[in-house]
């Protein structure tokens, strides 16, 4: 059977190309024992798959070139030589960008394809949805009425995170890139301020005004002059969860900025990068706290979805522009 897919045809130097991704015609092999035919449904495109384009070593392997790209998919099962799954099941796993692929049965989980927002597994229930749980219980642990920060906060784990810090009765700021997300932060998923990133001159001064006691908890998304900013209005015991960089993922050169360590020092601070799959151990306990809070209507989520398998290169470079609220999905 001959299908297309989508490779990694250079490593980016910067901003990443469409020109960086090929469309190339392949056949797929028969199945084997232990085996299925996929379908995918929908792709979920993250921005950490910008990291995984540099031939550079991390906790995650990079993508080689000429072959295809991979990421986070709920699929239809075609034909299974699986004892696990059979035909017509949905299934989620890490799946490379394949309009049909042949993958081994490990690593993929069935789905309740019954379920009203199936793709909210690949969000609010699933990767997005547990990260930004775990930066925010595990890391920065908020107390009630407590002031958290956080940038990044229209996206698809700030979203979920400002919304967790309400839920723990915290006063919370999203930082965002546009005067829609603005509003929406605002009105639509009850931040209590929101400040746009890209109008605002003096970052620090604009935190200063609306956290008048201070930041107790900032949930970092994007790194960079926001963060630095953000860090300049720390409280003393402060803690930062370092979630994401984003924008510092099409650096260059090393980026420079403040030396951090004396402000930690004085604020009895606390700085701490995490990985959501270091915590799989919590997953059960998240997922269920995500699952009710969205059943109780007190964690509103949403998508932009583009459909389309060629729109995945497009959808994919849409996340360093802010094309998205909420999470980036591509539905096939
Ligand atoms: P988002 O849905 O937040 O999408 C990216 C958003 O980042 C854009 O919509 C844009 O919004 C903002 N952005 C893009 N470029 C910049 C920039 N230069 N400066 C400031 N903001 C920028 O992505 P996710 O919610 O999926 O991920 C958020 C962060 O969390 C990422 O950094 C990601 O790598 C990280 N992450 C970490 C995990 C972990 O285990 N630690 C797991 C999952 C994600 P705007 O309009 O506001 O600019």
């Amino acid at each position: 059977m001959n299908v297309q897919q989508i490779v990694l045809a250079s490593r980016p130097k910067g901003v990443p190309q469409l020109t960086d991704f090929k469309f190339k015609h392949v056949s797929i092999p028969a199945l084997k024992q232990e085996e299925v035919l996929l379908k995918p449904v929908y792709f979920s495109v993250d921005p950490y798959l910008r990291g995984r384009m540099n031939d550079e070593k991390s906790y995650i392997h990079a993508f080689q070139i000429n072959k295809p790209i991979e990421s986070n998919a709920l699929a239809r099962v075609i034909e299974s030589k699986s004892g696990n799954f059979v035909p017509g099941d949905l299934v989620m796993g890490m799946l490379p960008w394949s309009e049909k692929c042949v993958v081994s049965d490990k690593g993929l989980q069935k789905v309740d394809a019954l379920q009203e927002h199936v793709s909210y597994f690949l969000s609010v229930w699933g990767m997005t949805g547990l990260t930004a749980y775990i930066g925010l219980m595990h890391i920065c642990k908020p107390l009630a009425g407590e002031t958290v920060v956080v940038s990044g906060a229209a996206g698809a784990v700030g979203l979920v995170a400002g919304q967790i810090a309400k839920i723990m009765g915290c006063r919370v700021v999203g930082i965002t890139g546009s005067d829609e997300k603005v509003k929406l932060l605002v009105n639509t998923y009850g931040f209590d301020e929101a400040i746009n990133y890209k109008t605002t001159t003096y970052m620090s001064n604009a935190i200063g005004t609306v956290c008048t006691d201070g930041v107790d908890i900032y949930f970092d998304n994007v790194g960079g002059d926001i963060s630095d900013a953000v860090i300049n209005n720390l409280n003393s015991q402060a803690r930062i969860a370092i979630c994401g960089q984003i924008s510092l993922y099409n650096s260059t050169a090393v980026p420079v900025g403040p030396r951090l360590q004396q402000t930690l020092l004085t604020k009895s601070a606390t700085m701490r990068g995490f990985l959501v799959n270091n915590f799989k151990s919590e997953f059960p306990d998240a997922m269920e706290c995500l699952t009710k809070w969205v059943y109780e209507g007190k964690l509103k989520f949403t998508e932009t979805t583009f459909e389309g398998f060629e729109q995945l290169p497009s959808t994919f470079l849409g996340l360093f522009n802010g094309d998205n609220t909420g999470k980036m999905i591509v539905k096939i």
